[in-house]
């Protein structure tokens, strides 16, 4: 499966827009309960206002509200962000710490906001369990766990540690494009052959191939067609 996931996305990488950690840490917050696309269409406007973490300890809130409106929830993630700028002002001299234990303390990080960061803005291996890698991995056996911290170490145990960030891209990849939560595209699916829940969705490529999303549909679906996938 490790080798359909690479085969299928091969560059998969964060789908958030970031230059800075704290441009990253800002991004992942606003990605609550929201797309990365629509974060996306957001956070230029709102780098460009906010620079450092001082700007955002110190933002007038409803300017900030304003510009993270489309993202849904905005009043609680204005308290986040503010929040975040303020501690990173005043324990860590306004820069992004580079450790787990130092990130969860932050408002607005938790456990997979600080694997997110440490993965991509500091080069730390780490897993992201988000609502679509523990689907999938449950859909695959690899760990009945629901837990999403339990469920970090359990993959952990099996992947080697270097892979964990790539892994993580993958399989969220794979669950946004085609292993949806309510109809996977199982006849269309590059890991078909090994999963054990083919057939949670429709399983005839005609079917199957409608509910492909994403850049790299035309890829996924020659891989099928070329015989990697499906059964
Ligand atoms: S075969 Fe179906 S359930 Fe299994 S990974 Fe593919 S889309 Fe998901």
């Amino acid at each position: 499966m490790l080798r359909g996931l690479e085969a299928a996305f091969p560059d998969a990488h964060c789908e958030l827009d970031f230059t800075t950690p704290l441009d990253l840490a800002v991004a992942v917050i606003l990605s609550a309960q929201c797309t990365d696309k629509r974060v996306n269409e957001v956070t230029p406007a709102l780098f460009a206002r906010y620079r450092t973490a001082a700007d955002y300890a110190g933002a007038d809130r409803a300017e900030l509200e304003e510009l993270i409106r489309p993202t849904g929830f905005y009043r609680n993630k204005a308290t986040s962000i503010m929040g975040l700028g303020a501690a990173l002002v005043e324990r860590y001299g306004g820069e992004v710490p580079g450790k787990l234990k130092d990130l969860v303390t932050l408002p607005g990080v938790g456990r997979k906001t600080a694997n997110v960061i440490l993965g991509e803005a500091f080069g730390v291996p780490g897993i992201t369990v988000d609502t679509h890698f523990g689907r999938l991995v449950r859909r695959w056996g690899w760990t009945e766990l629901e837990d999403p911290v339990k469920v970090e170490h359990a993959i952990g145990e099996l992947i080697p540690r270097k892979d964990w960030t790539m892994l993580s891209h993958r399989v969220i990849f794979h669950g946004r494009r085609v292993c949806h939560a309510r109809k996977p595209a199982c006849g269309a699916c590059v890991l078909a052959r090994d999963c054990p829940s083919f057939g949670a969705g429709p399983t005839t490529f005609a079917e199957a191939a409608k509910l492909v999303r994403g850049p790299e549909t035309e890829h996924l679906l020659s891989l099928v067609t070329e015989g990697e996938g499906a059964r």
